[in-house]
């Protein structure tokens, strides 16, 4: 009988220390779903998940933690479906290769790492970069430093002389040969062994560069760059180990190669045509449109020094047409995610693609339903994330004003709440 009601006690008080909630008192909420604003909610967050949307303004017991946010309107936490946290567009952009040891670019990646949360990003896709994108995953999962849900490629996979072949634009004696473990390959083979490297890093999704690029010392920025059958063997690989796979590629050619081999999101996708279009609704294939990058590279361009020669003409022929694409493959139905290429322009400042989405003819909620629902749909996260209902992660957000009449609001985030913490109030 004793022992019992020890047990009692200890459960009791595990109940009570733990039983403490967060009542969020909501003006407006967005239900992403609709597109449709609910007036006077309260989302009570236990832990890090939301378990009730209640109607007005409750606040629960005496223990429990109000949060007034009542001036505000209430959405989901935003994804952003590529970005490069190791990194920042700059004039010493290519030096830096030669100059920063892997723990100057992990101090620097936690700070854009902030900027993206404060901004209201609260989970990203990492589309690349030297392998400090997997660290920085790990430190903020466990709370060392602030941040979003990151899920990162590690390195990109690309072909010699190709998008991402780290050693592109040097000099033949730092050169080398990099091989699949570095992320180059040329063969079936080494792409089935780049994927699994990647994995054994600990990525969480592959990409690819189908096509040349605008930012690499190269000439070509739109060739494909891959065999349809190295493209197959990547996408296959990357599936036995439940990963999803995204692509690079401005050119028609190299975006066609990766949609038939597999690919799960086109990244870009400039020079769409028509035909391409198609197949992308055919084989359910989405769009990532990074209309952001586009322009601030062509601006960048404009700058003398900024980019060298080379990069420069890539980016005021290739950056500017990616609005207009993007214009009319929604307008086509062609699925669409957000993404934005943060990193390309100065990360926090993400949401300036909403405006872009809004300007090319996509109405402000159904970008920001891409930027939730889709969005964490295709990171396996559906029943998880990109939506304020019971039983989701409380990944909260809110801003002044109504973003449905006016997409820039989403760009000046008040409230910042990351799995029941709360990051900006
Ligand atoms: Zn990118």
């Amino acid at each position: 009988m004793k022992k019992y009601s020890v047990l009692f006690l200890i459960l009791w008080a595990g109940i009570l220390s733990f039983g403490q909630q967060t009542y969020l008192q909501c003006g407006s909420l967005l239900d992403v779903a609709s597109g449709k604003l609910q007036n006077e909610k309260t989302l009570v967050i236990s832990d890090n998940r939301i378990v009730a949307v209640e109607n007005g303004f409750t606040q629960g017991s005496g223990q429990d933690q109000v949060i007034d946010l009542r001036a505000l309107t209430v959405l989901p936490g935003l994804i952003d479906m590529h970005v490069h946290i190791e990194g920042q567009s700059s004039p010493d952009r290519y030096i830096k290769q030669f100059t920063a040891n892997p723990a100057d670019v992990a101090f620097e990646a936690a700070v854009y790492a902030e900027r993206t949360l404060m901004a209201g990003f609260t989970t990203v896709r990492d589309l690349g970069g030297s392998g400090v994108n997997i660290a920085l995953r790990k430190a903020i999962g466990r709370g060392l430093t602030p941040g979003p849900r990151i899920f990162t490629a590690g390195k990109a996979i690309a072909t010699t002389g190709g998008h991402a072949d780290p050693t592109n634009g040097r000099s033949y004696d730092l050169m080398g040969d990099p091989g699949p473990k570095e992320g180059v390959v040329n063969s079936p083979e080494d792409g089935r062994k780049a994927v699994r490297q990647r994995y054994k890093e600990g990525a969480d999704v592959i990409k690819i560069t189908a096509t040349g690029g605008v930012l690499s010392v190269a000439k070509n920025g739109q060739n494909p760059q891959f065999t349809i059958e190295e493209i197959k063997a990547i996408t296959q690989t990357a599936k036995d180990y439940g990963m999803l796979s995204a692509a690079h590629a401005h050119g028609d050619e190299g975006m066609q190669r990766a949609i038939k081999g597999g690919i799960n999101t086109i990244e870009h996708g400039t020079m769409m045509s028509e035909e391409t279009m198609e197949l992308m609704k055919q084989y359910g294939v989405y769009m990532v449109p990074t209309i952001s990058a586009g322009k601030e590279a062509a601006r960048n361009a404009e700058i003398p020094g900024y980019f060298p020669e080379v990069v420069a003409k890539k980016a005021k022929e290739i950056g500017p047409l990616i609005q207009d694409t993007f214009s009319r493959a929604y307008k086509k139905g062609v699925p669409i995610a957000f993404g934005t290429d943060a990193g390309v322009f100065p990360h926090g400042e993400n949401a300036g693609e909403f405006v872009y989405m809004v300007e090319a003819g996509m109405p402000v909620e159904a970008a920001i339903r891409a930027a939730t629902v889709t969005n964490a749909k295709l990171l396996g996260m559906g029943d998880s994330l990109g939506q304020l209902k019971s039983g989701f992660l409380a990944d909260i957000i809110a801003v002044e004003g109504n973003p449905l009449d006016d997409a820039g609001l989403l760009a000046k985030v008040a409230f910042v709440m990351k799995d029941g913490k709360v990051y900006k109030n």
